[in-house]
C-alpha cells in the first residue's frame, strides 16, 4: 500500500553533504506494524517526514496505494496528510491555547467536516485512547501520557490509513511507555503503523517488523515486503479552512496573550487616535468658520451702489511713496482720497437684466433699494395727516448713511413672488410673529430684531406716537392702514412755480389708489442668512415700483426735470443731488443701489466672477463696481485651516505607518513563536493559504481592535480638549469626531495592520513542516 522506490534525499549544507537517505526502496503491508531502528542521524526521521508527505524527496518514488507520486502538486500533498496519514510526535505538538476537542477536530475541520460529526468523531477517538474522563481538561492540565493519547486520537479521529509516529514514548516515563505502545500496538491492527524509534527493546516487544537504518540506508529488514502491482482506486479530498476557523485559532491565540495584545492594540492605536483628534478639531473649527462666514455674507452682501468707492484706486493712492517728496519746496493742491477714489456707477436697465439673470443656484435673493419716496396719509379719528415715510430725505449724506446702517429710518423692501411658495423670500427667511404674510403689492410687515425690537422712527413716521423702550401690541400695529397719495394729489404748485403739499389733505386721501395695510409681524428665522430687512417696516418692491409709474410724469417730477433748484426748497442743486431729488420724487425705476446675498460662500465668487464678466472691455466710466466686505473680511481664514489639516493629518499618518511596521513585527515575533503549530497545522493538511489565513485573521483581529480602541479614545479625548479649548479661546465643542470618519479610520487601521503583518504571515505559510516540527 505504501511503498518507496530508490528514494534519495541529500543536505547540502556547506562543503558537507549529507546523504539523510540514500536510495532507499522498501514496501509496508496494509496492516502492520514496523519499527524503524538506527543510530541517531541515520536518515529516520528523514523517511517518516517523506513517507508522511511533509519532506519532498530528491528522487526516486513514493508510491500510495499504486499511484505514483511523483507529479503531486502541493495540494495533493496537503490533502494526503489530511486524509491518509496521522501523526504522532514524541514532543506530542499539541496546539496549546486550543481545548483538547479543538485539538483533536482539528484535521477535520481543515477538510470541512461538520461540526456535529466533528464532535462525535472527536469523543469517540477520545474514549478510544482512553481519555474520556478528561475531555474537558485544558491541555496544560494533562500529564505527558495525557497529551500524547491526544495526540495519538488526533492522529486517529479521521480514521487514517498510514500512522506515522516519531519517538512516540521518548519523553515517556517506563510504565507511561508500555501502555502507549500497547495502545498504539492495537491501532496497527488496522492500519499500517512506522513508528521511528531508539528504544530496541520496545521496539521487538511490540512491533511485527524490524527495519534497521544506518547511514541513510536500510541495513536489515525483519520481515521484507514485495508490492503486489496493483493499483486501487485512491481519491484525495482537498483540504480548505474557512475564514471562521482561521479566525477562531487566531482569537484563541490572542486570548492566551491579553495583556500584550492589549499593549499591542494601544500601541497601534495612537496613530488613529492623533489622526483621529486632528479630524475632529479641524471638523470643529471649520464649523465654526463656516457659521462666521454665514454670518458674514448675511450682514455684507455684494453691494453695488450708485456711487461707490473703487478701493483698487484708493488702495493704490495710499501704498503710493515718493521719496523726493520732502526735498521739494512746493506743496500740490490734490483732490481727497475718497473724493479721487469716487466711483459712478452707471446702473440702467440692461445691468438691471444682467444682475437678475444671476444663476438663482448661486444667489436666489437680490434686494433693491430704491430712493423713492412715498406720499403717506393717514387718517386718524377723522383727520388726515402726512406720514413720512420714505427711503430718505433726499440728502445724499444721510442716504448713503442710511444704505450702510441698512435704513436708519427702518424702512426696507422685499424681493417678489408673493405668492406662496419655495421662492417666497418673506416666507423662506422670516417667520410670522402674528398677522400673515403679504398677498398683495399693497400688503405691508413689521419687522423685528431677535429681542423683538423694531426702528422706532419706522413707527413715529406710521404715525404711533411712541417713545424709546415703549411696548406696543402686535394687535395695536396690525390691521392699520395707511394710504398712498399720488404726487399730483398730494403736491400743489404754487404761482411762484414752486411746490408745496396740500393744505387739505382730505380729498388726496380720498383719490389715493393704494391703501397700504400692516398685514403681519415677521422675524428673521435663526438659519436664515438673509437679513436683507431692517428692523422696521418692509414692503414688496412691487409697490414701489407700482407708486413709481404713478409718479414718472406728475408735475411736480416734469418741474423738477427742467429746473436746477430744488422745485419745493428752491435750494440750488448739483447734477447729483438733483437726481437723487428726481429719484425721490418717484421719476425713475433705477435702484439706489443693489444687494445680492450668494448662498453661501462658493456661490460668491460665482456670482462675482458673473459681475465681473460685464466689465469686460467695458471703459473705465462705464464699469460696475461692487464692494464684497464680506470676501476682504474671510478671504484668509479658509484656505489657512485647510493647510493646517493636511499637515496635521500628514505628521498623525506617519505614527500610523510606524503603528504598521510595529503590526508587522509583532506577527513576525508571533510567527517564531508559533512555529510549531504551523508545523503541527502543515501536518494535519492545512495549505500554505490557510497558514497565511491564520496570521491575517490574527493581525485583521488586532487592527480592528486598535482601530476601535483609537477611536474610542479619540472621542474621550474630545471632551477634556473641548473645555481645555473653551477657557482658552471662548469656542464651545470645537473637537467634534466625524462617525464617517472614526468608521474610516477603524477600516484604515484594519488594512494597514493587515498589510503589516502580511508578509510575516506570508513567510509563516512558506515555513517547511519538517523543519518546523523539528524545531524546539
Ligand atoms: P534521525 O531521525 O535518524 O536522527 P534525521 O533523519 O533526523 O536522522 O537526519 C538525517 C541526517 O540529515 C542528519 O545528519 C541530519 O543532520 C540531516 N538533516 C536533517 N534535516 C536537515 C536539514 N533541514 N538540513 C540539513 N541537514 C538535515
Amino acid at each position: 500500500m505504501l511503498e518507496l522506490q530508490h528514494v534519495k534525499k541529500y543536505y547540502q549544507v556547506g562543503d558537507t553533504l549529507t546523504k539523510a537517505l540514500d536510495d532507499v526502496s522498501i514496501a509496508f503491508r496494509p496492516k502492520e506494524f514496523v519499527a524503524i531502528l538506527g543510530p541517531s542521524g541515520s536518515g529516520k526521521t528523514t523517511m517518516l517526514n517523506a513517507l508522511g508527505g511533509l519532506d519532498r524527496y530528491d528522487s526516486g518514488d513514493m508510491i500510495v496505494n499504486g499511484t505514483s507520486t511523483k507529479k503531486f502538486k502541493e495540494t495533493d500533498w496537503d490533502a494526503y496528510r489530511n486524509n491518509t496519514v496521522g501523526f504522532i510526535f514524541q514532543s506530542y505538538n499539541l496546539i496549546g491555547h486550543l481545548s483538547i476537542i479543538d485539538n483533536v477536530e482539528m484535521g477535520m475541520t481543515l477538510s470541512g467536516v461538520g461540526k456535529a460529526e466533528r464532535k462525535q468523531k472527536a469523543v469517540a477517538a477520545l474514549e478510544r485512547v482512553g481519555l474520556g474522563q478528561h475531555i474537558n481538561k485544558a491541555i496544560n492540565q494533562l500529564s505527558g501520557g495525557q497529551m500524547q493519547r491526544v495526540a495519538i486520537a488526533r492522529a486517529i479521529v479521521n480514521d487514517p490509513d498510514i500512522l506515522l509516529c516519531d519517538e512516540p514514548t521518548g519523553a515517556l516515563d517506563t510504565v507511561t511507555s508500555e501502555q502507549i505502545m500497547q495502545l498504539i500496538q492495537e491501532l496497527s491492527r488496522e492500519r499500517l503503523v512506522v513508528m521511528v524509534t531508539h528504544n530496541p527493546e520496545l521496539a521487538h516487544q511490540y512491533a511485527d517488523r524490524i527495519v534497521e537504518f544506518a547511514d541513510g540506508k536500510i541495513q536489515q529488514d525483519s520481515d521484507p515486503y514485495q508490492e503486489s502491482a496493483t493499483s486501487s482506486a485512491f481519491t484525495l479530498k482537498r483540504t480548505k479552512m474557512t475564514f471562521a476557523t482561521a479566525i477562531k485559532l487566531s482569537f484563541n491565540n490572542i486570548r492566551t496573550k491579553k495583556g500584550r495584545t492589549f499593549l499591542t492594540a494601544f500601541a497601534s492605536s495612537i496613530g488613529i487616535i492623533g489622526v483621529a483628534i486632528v479630524l475632529s478639531l479641524s471638523n470643529g473649527f471649520q464649523k465654526q468658520i463656516n457659521d462666521t462666514q454665514t454670518e458674514t455674507l448675511s450682514k455684507f452682501p455684494i453691494t453695488i451702489s450708485q456711487v461707490t468707492t473703487d478701493q483698487s484706486k484708493a488702495q493704490s493712492s495710499m501704498s503710493d511713496s515718493d521719496k523726493t517728496a520732502k526735498n521739494r519746496g512746493y506743496l500740490v493742491a490734490a483732490k481727497d482720497q475718497s473724493e479721487s477714489a469716487q466711483h459712478v456707477n452707471k446702473i440702467n436697465t440692461k445691468f438691471l437684466n444682467y444682475v437678475k439673470n444671476i444663476d438663482p443656484e448661486y444667489s436666489n435673493n437680490i434686494g433693491y433699494t430704491r430712493l423713492t419716496g412715498m406720499n403717506l396719509l393717514r387718517q386718524v379719528e377723522g383727520k388726515v395727516t402726512a406720514v413720512k415715510f420714505s427711503n430718505s430725505d433726499g440728502d445724499t449724506q444721510s442716504i448713503q448713511q442710511s444704505l450702510s446702517s441698512s435704513s436708519g429710518v427702518g424702512v426696507s423692501s422685499f424681493p417678489e413672488p408673493l405668492t406662496a411658495g419655495k421662492n417666497n423670500f418673506l416666507q423662506s427667511n422670516y417667520k410670522l410673529l402674528k398677522g400673515a404674510y403679504p398677498k398683495t403689492a399693497t400688503d405691508i410687515v413689521v419687522v423685528v430684531d431677535s429681542k423683538n425690537h423694531t426702528n422706532i422712527n419706522a413707527l413715529k413716521n406710521l404715525g404711533f406716537d411712541v417713545k424709546n423702550g415703549q411696548k406696543v401690541d402686535f394687535s395695536k400695529i396690525i390691521g392699520t392702514t395707511i394710504k398712498v397719495a399720488s404726487n399730483d394729489d398730494y403736491y400743489q404748485k404754487l404761482p411762484s412755480d414752486n411746490f408745496i403739499p396740500n393744505q387739505n389733505l382730505t380729498s388726496a386721501y380720498n383719490n389715493s389708489k393704494h391703501q397700504l395695510k400692516i398685514v403681519g409681524v415677521i422675524r428673521a428665522k435663526k438659519s436664515t442668512n438673509m437679513g436683507l430687512l431692517a428692523p422696521g417696516i418692509a414692503y414688496s418692491d412691487k409697490l414701489v415700483r407700482q407708486i413709481i409709474q404713478d409718479n414718472k410724469n406728475s408735475a411736480i417730477v416734469q418741474a423738477q426735470k427742467q429746473s436746477n433748484t430744488n422745485v419745493l426748497t428752491g435750494e440750488t442743486l448739483t447734477a447729483q443731488t438733483k437726481s437723487q431729488l428726481m429719484a425721490t420724487l418717484g421719476s425713475s425705476g433705477i435702484p439706489y443701489s443693489i444687494l445680492i446675498y450668494p448662498n453661501n460662500f462658493k456661490d460668491k465668487d460665482h456670482v462675482l466672477t458673473y459681475l465681473d464678466k460685464y466689465n469686460k472691455g467695458k471703459d473705465k466710466a462705464d464699469k460696475i463696481i461692487y464692494t464684497d466686505l464680506a470676501g476682504t473680511m474671510t478671504d484668509l481664514t479658509g484656505g489657512l485651516m485647510d493647510a493646517i489639516t493636511y499637515v496635521l493629518v500628514a505628521f498623525a499618518g506617519i505614527s500610523l505607518v510606524t503603528s504598521m511596521i510595529m503590526i508587522g513585527i509583532l506577527t513576525y515575533t508571533s510567527v517564531l513563536e508559533r512555529t510549531k503549530e504551523i508545523g503541527v497545522l502543515k501536518a494535519l493538511g492545512a495549505r500554505k493559504k490557510d497558514i497565511t489565513r491564520v496570521f491575517d485573521a490574527e493581525t485583521g483581529i488586532l487592527g480592528v481592535g486598535s482601530g476601535i480602541l483609537g477611536v474610542v479614545i479619540a472621542y474621550l479625548a474630545t471632551f477634556p480638549i473641548n473645555s481645555l479649548l473653551y477657557k482658552l479661546t471662548d469656542l464651545s465643542n470645537v473637537a467634534q469626531l466625524n462617525p464617517v470618519h472614526a468608521l474610516i479610520l477603524i477600516v484604515l487601521s484594519t488594512v494597514l495592520t493587515i498589510i503589516g503583518g502580511h508578509l510575516p504571515a506570508r513567510m509563516a505559510s512558506k515555513k517547511d513542516a519538517a523543519i518546523a516540527l523539528r524545531s524546539e
